[in-house]
């Protein structure tokens, strides 16, 4: 029979993997690029971007995506190192990040994610995703493998669930997801965002000391970013508040704000046309309902 509920779940699942398509942000062409000694990222072209980290002890592996992605990383994994993957971490619960963990699991390695994610991913479950081997709790956790350390940072409310900032030491190269995409607006409505939040996590991260920084989507020409990244992703937020605020003061019809907002420094990003009045509604009424999604604090949080 037919079922309206499958279809529609079907429908949007499709539409969430189109996505980065809509979005223009994929590449053309399967890509691993060397970011510093041992750190690689790594993207099939689909607009996701994956890390690796290639240590005297093993391999960790760092967001999966889906099935066909983790795939490809598995590949690109084995055409450089013979190492067993030891470890796949997940940054946060949603499933256009967190699926094709059984492609690592059935190499052996052992599966993490903060327990805020991994409640939310037991309580939600996906065909593409499996629940980790393990869910950490706190603010960080880290793993030694060989001479390589690689720090699990939980940012606090942000976006989604869990998020994690993973940093790898010696090389001081950082893996953000969603939270800062370079040289693109904010994501469409800012689904799953606390922007009072954002605000405040971004500026956490901006004190974490590295060097190089890979994100899960980025505009930019090159794959590998830098603190710049992060603090103009913060400065474009603060910059679309304070317009926002602007237009209050002028009394500006409530309903008219996203239509007369612009922010010209931006203009050259990314989705700026097409996302800005979707940003600017979204940004609006967390300022006018108050911060949402939010939830009461863990004894991890600030
Ligand atoms: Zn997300």
């Amino acid at each position: 029979m037919f079922n309206i509920r499958h279809l529609v779940i079907t429908g949007l699942i499709a539409l969430l993997f189109q996505l980065p398509i809509i979005a223009g942000q994929a590449g053309a062409a399967e890509i691993t690029t060397k970011v510093a000694d041992g750190i690689y990222a790594y993207s099939p072209g689909d607009g996701y971007i994956s890390m690796f980290v290639v240590t005297s002890d093993g391999v960790v592996a760092v967001e999966p995506v889906n099935t066909k992605h983790a795939e490809g990383m598995l590949k690109a994994i084995k055409a450089i190192t013979d190492k067993p993957v030891r470890y796949l971490l997940h940054t946060h619960n949603h499933w256009d990040h967190s699926g094709g963990g059984k492609v690592f699991r059935n190499v052996g390695a052992k599966i993490l994610a903060h327990e805020e994610a991994y409640a939310w991913m037991k309580a939600n479950p996906h065909r593409d995703m499996v629940l980790p081997d393990e869910a950490w709790n706190g603010k960080r956790k880290d793993i030694k493998l060989g001479d390589t350390t690689i720090e699990m940072h939980y940012i606090g409310m942000s976006h989604g669930l869990g998020m994690t900032v993973i940093r790898v030491l010696p090389q001081k190269v950082v893996y953000i997801a969603d939270v800062v995409t370079p040289k693109r607006v904010l994501f469409t409505i800012v689904p799953d965002f606390n922007i009072k939040e954002m605000v405040r996590a971004l500026t956490d991260i901006e004190k974490m000391e590295f060097s190089r920084a890979i994100f899960s989507h980025t505009q930019a020409d090159s794959v590998i970013g830098s603190k710049a990244d992060v603090i103009e992703a913060r400065e474009f937020i603060q910059d679309l508040q304070r317009a926002i605020v602007a237009e209050f003061k002028k009394g500006t019809n409530f309903g008219k704000i996203p239509q007369v907002v612009k922010l010209p420094k931006y203009k050259a990003w990314a989705m700026y046309k097409e996302w800005l009045p979707m940003n600017t509604w979204r940004v609006m009424l967390d300022m006018y309902m108050g911060p949402f999604p939010w939830r009461p604090a863990r004894n991890f949080e600030k």
